[in-house]
């Protein structure tokens, strides 16, 4: 509270005569706060947003920077989500890695110190839940490694036997709280937003860490919207928290008439539609770690690529206290092509991480140790 009794100081020594309420390392930020936040366009107030969201990261999670190494072990999906690249209607290349080939990403995330490997797939019901099982208990047998995985909607069932074989995260992105929006994304879906909730929810009972998510700037999302996302996070108690931007992908339905990181479809009217660019994303990025300080936030790739220059560093910047490299054999990596310009970085993971190293020395933070599980607060 000192701390926000100091930025509206700053802000009010600006003497431009203009009140605004001031970022603060408060779970309590009301709603209001949250929407009047995410309209601000002012470079010279979001100088304090991005300052005060480093300032809490810095407090709450400290410098090191966890990374989770990502393994995409299969492109099938039985879902057609209306944004994404592997939605099960293309008619694309499709691959399911082997156990030993994924065993294989696994040993080179223990090579380079990751605390966490990320299992991440379309909704593939190919990956039996034996299939699953086997693997957790593998990684948790013969590494010291983190199992997050990220399967999509599967059934309790299924996260019950995972969660018994040593699994410790499940991450399902909710995308938008807007239960039309989220219907309108996912036509003909079968399950709703608030199913997704009720998934997160009871993954935390069964004492998952848990992660949600949005896709900032989703044509039809409004800014309102946003806010109620990220009321949502802390509602949620969420443990990790990733937000990136849309990214239209010329084959899927959202995608057709978009060039990457305009401000939408035109569902809603310019001024409403939040934009899916840099700046947006990392609005969202920092008042998520005012809201919500010990979780844990990657840096998403996403981010990146609507600014391959600086978005990595803008989120670790901005409240991001998480990366997630990519260890997916460069062989699969094009046939995972979520949105476009993804796989255009087919570095090994080895080479990849000299350049990471670089990135986080040049920014003055250092890779983590250990599983990089949540913080326990004081
Ligand atoms: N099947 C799982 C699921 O739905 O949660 C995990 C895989 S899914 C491809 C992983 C994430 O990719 C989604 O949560 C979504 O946020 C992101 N994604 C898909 N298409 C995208 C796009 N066009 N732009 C940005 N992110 C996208």
């Amino acid at each position: 509270m000192q701390a926000a009794g100091a930025v509206v100081k700053m802000l009010q020594g600006k003497g431009r005569g203009k009140q605004v309420s001031p970022p603060r390392d408060c779970p309590q930020f009301s709603r209001d706060e949250v929407l009047t936040w995410l309209k601000e366009e002012e470079d010279w107030k979001l100088s304090f947003l991005w300052e005060e969201a480093d300032r809490v990261r810095r407090e709450h999670v400290g410098d090191e920077v966890h990374l989770r190494g990502l393994v995409e072990l299969s492109s099938y999906c039985r879902r057609d989500c209306h944004y994404c690249g592997i939605r099960g209607s293309r008619k694309i290349e499709r691959y399911r890695m082997t156990e030993e080939e994924v065993m294989e990403c696994v040993r080179t995330a223990q090579k380079l110190e990751y605390g966490t490997v990320v299992l991440q797939s379309g909704e593939d019901l190919g990956l039996t839940s034996d299939s699953i099982t086997n693997l957790v208990r593998r990684i948790k047998t013969e590494t010291p490694l983190a199992v997050t995985l990220s399967l999509g909607e599967r059934g309790l069932d299924e996260l019950k036997q995972w969660r018994a074989a040593g699994a410790d995260r499940y991450l399902l992105k909710h995308e938008t709280s807007d239960p039309e929006l989220f219907r309108r994304i996912h036509p003909d879906y079968g399950s709703e937003v608030s199913d997704r909730i009720a998934l997160l929810k009871a993954a935390k009972e069964m004492g998952f860490e848990v992660g949600s998510g949005v896709m900032v700037g989703i044509p039809g999302q409004t800014h309102e919207s946003l806010a109620d996302d990220i009321m949502l996070f802390r509602d949620l108690d969420l443990e990790m928290i990733g937000c990136g931007p849309f990214v239209p992908h010329p084959d899927t339905p959202l995608g057709q008439s978009l060039p990457s990181g305009s401000p939408g479809s035109g569902v809603q009217s310019p001024k409403s539609q939040v934009p899916a660019t840099d700046r947006m994303t990392t609005k969202v990025v920092a008042l998520t770690r005012l809201v919500c300080p010990d979780a844990n936030l990657p840096s998403t790739t996403a981010l990146a690529t609507v600014n391959r220059e600086r978005g990595r560093e803008l989120g670790l910047e901005r409240g991001a206290n998480v990366w997630m490299p990519n260890l997916t054999p460069p062989r699969y990596r094009a046939m995972y092509e979520i949105y476009p310009g993804k796989s255009k970085v087919i570095d090994t993971a080895e080479e990849f991480h000299v350049n990471l190293l670089a990135t986080l020395a040049a920014l003055g933070r250092m890779p983590g140790k250990g599983p990089g599980g949540r913080r326990t607060r004081a």
